[in-house]
This record gives C-alpha cells, sequence and structure tokens, in this order.
C-alpha cells in the first residue's frame, strides 16, 4: 500500500526565527498526535534555511526538503545548487519543475527531465510537478499538457522510476484560492498513473500528489481519493496549525 507523502512547499518564506517556531509548533502537533502516524512528511525550505532546518529537524519524522536543483554536478553554474551539496547538508527530497521555475526561470521539460535524472542517481527523492494552465484546461488540453510534461521525465528516466514522486499541480489552482474538484483531481491522477504503467511494473507503487491550494477544510476530501497519494502544500504549509491538520487526514487515509 502506498503512504501518503505531505510535503510542505514554503517558496521565498521564512527566517530563522520563523523556522524556529514552525518547528517547534510541528513537533508539538505531531507528538499530540500519538505514534500511530503513517503518512510521511517533508517540508521544502529555501535553500539559505536548509543548513538550519537539518539541525531543527533531527529526531523528528519530517524529512528535509529543497526547491530545486542544477542537472549539473558542479562548476561553472553561478547560483546553482548540486545535488550533492543538498546531500551534503542532509536534504533527503527535492521539487523540480515547479510551475513558478517553468514560467518565471524558463525552466523547460528537458531541463526538467534532466533535473529529474540526476536525482535518480543519488538518495534524493524527485518530486516533479506537472500541471496545466487555465486556458489549456479550458481548451481541453489538459491531458495533452500532462502527457508531454511526463514524457519527458519519463522518456529520459527510461527503466529507472525508483523513488519518482509525480505531483499534480494545475496552474490555475496554486496560490488562488481555487482547487481541483475531487472528481477532477482523480481523473488527472488516474491518467498520470496510466501513463506511468506504460513504462513501468511498479506505476501502482509511485507516489502521485496534489497540490493547488490544499488546506485543512479541503484536505480531506482530495486525500480520500484512490490516486492521491499525498499533497505539495504552499501557503497552508507556513501555517503549522494548519498543516497539521493535513497530516492528521493523512495519516487517517492510512489506517
Ligand atoms: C505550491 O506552491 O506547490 C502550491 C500548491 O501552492 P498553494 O498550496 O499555495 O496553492
Amino acid at each position: 500500500m502506498r503512504k501518503k507523502l505531505i510535503a510542505g512547499n514554503w517558496k521565498m518564506n521564512g527566517s530563522k526565527s520563523f523556522n524556529e517556531g514552525w518547528v517547534k509548533s510541528i513537533h508539538a502537533a505531531l507528538a499530540a498526535m500519538g505514534p500511530s502516524q503513517n503518512a510521511e512528511i517533508m517540508v521544502c525550505v529555501p535553500t539559505p534555511y536548509l543548513s538550519q532546518m537539518a539541525g531543527l529537524l533531527e529526531n523528528t519524522p519530517v524529512a528535509l526538503g529543497a526547491q530545486d536543483v542544477s542537472a549539473h554536478a558542479k562548476g561553472a553554474y553561478t547560483g546553482e545548487v548540486s545535488l550533492g551539496m543538498l546531500l551534503d547538508v542532509g536534504v533527503q527530497g527535492v521539487i523540480i519543475g515547479h510551475s513558478e521555475r517553468r514560467a518565471y526561470h524558463g525552466e523547460s521539460d528537458s531541463v526538467v527531465a534532466q533535473k529529474v535524472k540526476a536525482c535518480m542517481s543519488s538518495s534524493i527523492t524527485p518530486i516533479v510537478c506537472l500541471g496545466e494552465t487555465q486556458e489549456q484546461r479550458q481548451s481541453g488540453q489538459t491531458n495533452d499538457v500532462i502527457q508531454s510534461q511526463l514524457s519527458a521525465v519519463m522518456d529520459a528516466l527510461e527503466q529507472d522510476f525508483e523513488r519518482l514522486v509525480v505531483a499534480y499541480e494545475p496552474v490555475w489552482a496554486i496560490g488562488t484560492g481555487l482547487t481541483a474538484t475531487p472528481e477532477q483531481a482523480q481523473e488527472v491522477h488516474a491518467f498520470i498513473r496510466g501513463l506511468l504503467a506504460t513504462k513501468t511494473r511498479h506505476a501502482q507503487d509511485l507516489k502521485i500528489l496534489y497540490g493547488g491550494s490544499m488546506n485543512a477544510q479541503n484536505a480531506s476530501s482530495l486525500l480520500s481519493l484512490p490516486d492521491v497519494d499525498g499533497g505539495l502544500i504552499g501557503g497552508a504549509s507556513l501555517l503549522a496549525e494548519d498543516f497539521a491538520k493535513i497530516i492528521t487526514s493523512a495519516n487517517a487515509e492510512c489506517n
């Protein structure tokens, strides 16, 4: 059975004192939930805080994630951060191809695919984001967009799908307060799993997360869907209390 994964994406938010307070609150909330927690938890923080958070999260069940990684191992790539550097500071997962990086930093499907492929030769879990814009959904292109974004990754990986996590994040739902309906989410998640199954016999083992204005109120209805294996959560992950409620919803689905 696939375990649920609840991953927070802090985007460009946080500070040393905020981070300390957040970890304290999550730690207390997790302690109050008791020992029978099945959901996996990760928080993806800005690069300058990775080392601090690695220390703060020690001895907690919360894994540390980054928000991007270079496809290159080292060298003359000013401003970039390599997988080796992320590993060196204790990172366990990384978001790749978030729609904000695709839109504002020109990340193409092939760059995204190279980054995911690079992760496969390390122990870092890649969370690759896919999703259509509002216009693409309205003009009936959702499946085509998802297929071309995912095909680029699958072609680069060939057979090596181990640890791949896919996040379906409709662009129109990110940070907007609009959420995919359970029907819309399940339909796309099932489509993604079907695409994965064309390339690997392990599609049923791979996690497909939903992201896009998931919050404490709507988490249950999304996390209970058969092909939704967790959430990638932006705004609500900054509020420790809300993030904890989403974790509680995920735990309820795992039991
Ligand atoms: C995200 O940034 O990945 C995201 C899903 O954001 P939000 O939850 O704020 O819509």
